[in-house]
């Protein structure tokens, strides 16, 4: 008596549970699959709207399916859409799903083999963006292919990005673009640029090209050795 434990009974208003817990219990008892809530009515589980964000990140890995406007034309804006609900993330055996943790190691080799540089648009860790006067970019680490659950946390697995990318890709692989679409954009880029989506294709990664490579290796020269070097190259392009 009292060793069996339903899971089914735990409520997401217990406030000794964790917000991911408690975010998966409200989903499951008050939206259920197939349903639609606003972000605004998680913040009874959760306050603030950038936690309520990222526990539903925290989410996707174990398997859930939270759909946006952005891959659900139907939906308002403000609107999301329960599609499938994952693993009992309330369950202690389900816990951890999904949670799996990239090695202080992993991530420096990472972060080595990439140069130190977002792969996808190249920044170096606090870079401003060109577009965005007074940002600092920060870099994190990408899945080179959407993450499946449970696994996906080798260095072959991953790539540097920086948050931005990071972000962007995230919605980008939400919404699946068919080939038709892509195909589109592909043909829209300049011929140049064509020639050089080719050249990735080709050897399967993005390349990065000889100035970007030695860009890399210089950034990461502390300030003093750095300031030396671009005196010593503007010397040597005047020369
Ligand atoms: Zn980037």
């Amino acid at each position: 008596m009292g060793e069996h434990v339903s899971y089914d009974e735990l409520d997401w208003r217990d406030e000794s549970l964790g917000a991911r817990v408690r975010v998966a219990l409200w989903l499951r008892d008050e939206v259920g699959e197939g349903g639609i809530f606003h972000k605004q009515e998680m913040r009874a589980v959760i306050k603030g709207t950038e936690q309520v964000d990222r526990r539903m990140r925290d989410l996707r890995p174990a398997g859930w399916l939270i759909r946006t406007y952005r891959d659900k034309p139907s939906l308002q804006p403000d609107q999301l859409y329960l599609e499938k609900i994952g693993q009992p993330v309330w369950d202690p055996e389900h816990r951890a799903a999904g949670l799996r943790q990239i090695s202080a190691k992993v991530r420096r080799a990472v972060y080595e083999k990439d140069g130190h540089m977002c792969r996808r648009c190249g920044i170096a860790a606090g870079e401003e963006y060109a577009d965005e006067p007074g940002s600092r970019a920060r870099l994190t680490l990408g899945h080179v292919t959407p993450r499946k659950h449970g696994g996906g946390v080798e260095a072959a697995d991953l790539i540097t990005e920086c948050a931005r990318c990071n972000e962007m890709v995230r919605h980008l692989t939400g919404v699946q673009m068919n080939a038709e679409q892509v195909w589109d954009r592909m043909t829209a880029l300049s011929g140049p640029n064509m020639k050089l989506l080719m050249d990735w294709i080709a050897v399967d990664r993005r390349h990065l090209g000889k100035a970007e490579e030695v860009w890399a290796l210089y950034r990461q020269l502390p300030a003093e050795a750095r300031g030396k070097l671009a005196g010593d190259l503007e010397h040597l392009l005047k020369s």
